[in-house]
């Protein structure tokens, strides 16, 4: 079966890269020659955990190639994927579908034969109709079928997303489109996963509304916390205790300062606007969004409080900046409201990310830009954890203290134990669970012997 997929970032190279190494024929197609150019010289564009490895093999294996030439790709494709952006539409906030329009209108000349166009990238219900009608328009000859085939991934563990998902969901209306999906997809068929054939619309709004549901499950637990801050629960203990409950499950509660990402908040925003446009209004999805935007702005303030009120002419040091750990992504990560409110409050800001530096640097002014944790935290009056990546965790924070001016530890993802910060001589200030000062608990140490 020949592929091609349309759109090569995170989510054109991982499925190309996945459905190569099931030993499908696969041309990534992207109109940035730079990038293309990149990849044909073995130069992933953007940081994913074992791609590169992936690639290269099915690369040398003559399975994966990459080009420019849409026109080749496309006449020989019996799948063609739409893997563009559809990123948040300036002003009214729903999806931006102009990179699908204008693919599509690309693509339309050069279909020959039966062939799938089938959608991985997110966008609203109804898309895959209006891409038929512009096809149709564009190529009234073409032998084709529309078909919705969400992607699922999460950057950071996206391929092994793709090879082991929960479910392949396809929205697919025609009989022959489903037989060649089917075909597709029967390597992870034979693997045990499910592979769900539902309606058009059915797949394009369930992507969706898993994502607003996974924002809400955030937006749920990071109010939680508030609640247990001001009553003296631990939101870890109540997570824990929720979320061992079939019914509620463990994931997705883990308090922060807000969920980012490539995905969930444009998503949230699109299907917002997609509610009030079929007068079936998301107030529940509403309220999240509002909730998530407030909590950035809080967390800043939060970051200052914690360091006596008044940040002007302090230094600060920021762990982590990209929106979540093993990826360089930097699309709506939350240092991206945090470090300039900072900033604009007096604060001098040094910063450390194991891989979102160069992505991170293009988006933040006047970040003294660090190689290593103990580097970033040298002079600094207060450490902040903004992005939990593993090799924070084996932070030994004697040492870390050590190098600081101050003593605060402002750990926006609990990474750290309370019990350990204090030993090492640091106020603690963590999500959800009471602020310690390192003063008292010496003193009541003290008063304990
Ligand atoms: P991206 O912005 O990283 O990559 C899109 C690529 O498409 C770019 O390289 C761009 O140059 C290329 N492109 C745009 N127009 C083109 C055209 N006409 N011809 C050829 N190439 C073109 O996007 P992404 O993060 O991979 O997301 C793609 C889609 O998948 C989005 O709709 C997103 O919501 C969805 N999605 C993303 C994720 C994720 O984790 N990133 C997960 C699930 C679904």
């Amino acid at each position: 079966m020949n592929i091609c997929i349309i759109g090569c970032g995170y989510v054109g190279l991982v499925s190309g890269a996945c459905f190569s190494e099931f030993g499908w024929a696969v041309a990534c197609v992207d109109n940035d020659g730079a990038r293309i150019a990149d990849l044909e010289r073995g130069i992933v564009p953007i940081f994913e955990p074992g791609l590169g490895d992936l690639i290269e093999r099915n690369r040398g294996a003559g399975r994966l190639n990459f080009t420019t030439d849409l026109k080749r790709s496309v006449s020989g494709a019996d799948v063609v994927f739409l893997a563009v952006g559809t990123p948040m539409r300036r002003g009214d906030g729903h999806a931006d579908l102009t990179f699908i329009r204008e693919a599509v209108a690309e693509l339309a000349p050069h279909l020959s034969g039966f062939t799938v166009v089938a959608t991985k990238s997110t966008v609203p219900v109804g898309t895959s109709r209006e891409i038929e009608a512009l096809l149709s328009q564009l190529n009234p000859t073409a032998d084709v079928a529309v078909c919705s085939n969400p992607e699922f991934l999460r950057e950071g563990s996206a391929i092994r997303d793709f090879t082991h998902p929960d479910r392949v969901l396809v929205g697919c209306d025609e009989e022959r489109a489903a037989a060649v999906l089917e075909r597709l997809y029967k390597p992870l068929a034979l693997r045990s996963a499910p592979v769900m054939f539902v309606g058009r619309e059915s797949a394009e709004l369930a992507k969706y509304a898993a994502n607003a549901f996974l924002a809400m499950k955030v937006s749920f637990i990071n109010e939680v916390a508030d609640l247990c801050e001001a009553t003296g629960a631990d939101v870890q203990e109540v997570a824990s205790a929720i979320g061992s409950d079939g019914r509620i499950g463990n994931k997705f509660l883990h308090p922060g300062p807000g969920y980012g990402g490539s995905c969930f908040p444009k998503d949230v925003s699109a299907l917002i606007r997609t509610s009030r446009m079929h007068q079936a209004p998301l107030t529940l999805v509403e309220q999240v969004e509002r909730v998530n935007s407030a909590r950035k702005t809080r967390m800043a303030q939060r970051i200052v409080g914690a360091l006596g009120g008044d940040v002007g002419g302090k230094t600060i040091c920021i762990l982590g900046v990209t929106f979540k750990p093993e990826t360089d992504d930097m699309r709506e990560a939350p240092s991206l409201d945090i470090i300039p409110a900072l900033q604009k409050a007096g604060a001098l800001v040094r910063a450390y990310d194991p891989h979102g530096r160069e992505s991170a640097a293009k988006l933040l002014d006047g970040v003294a830009w660090c190689d290593s944790v103990f580097e970033a935290a040298s002079g600094a009056h207060g450490v902040v954890v903004l992005t939990e990546w593993n090799e924070f965790r084996a932070v030994e924070l004697n040492a870390l203290a050590s190098r600081m001016a101050g003593h605060t530890l402002i750990d926006l993802r609990n990474m750290f134990a309370s019990a350990d910060a204090l030993a090492a001589g640091l106020d603690y200030h963590g999500i959800g669970r009471a602020s310690l000062s390192a003063d008292n608990a010496m003193a009541k140490r003290a008063a304990a012997e």
